[in-house]
């Protein structure tokens, strides 16, 4: 669970940045439902599929 605290970390300084909801890794944006779903996410269906960590 520390590694969704840490990302949901990211994510508040990502909104702050104005990046909240972009991937990180091929910058497009983020399906808002999976947002409100999982509001740490920081990259896309496919990022998030391709790199599963
Ligand atoms: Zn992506």
């Amino acid at each position: 669970m520390a590694r969704i605290l840490e990302q949901v970390r990211v994510a508040r300084r990502r909104v702050s940045d104005g990046q909240y909801g972009t991937c990180v890794r091929c910058t497009s944006s983020i399906h808002p439902e999976r947002l409100e779903l999982r509001p740490w996410l920081i990259t896309c269906t496919d990022c998030a599929s391709l790199h599963r960590d």
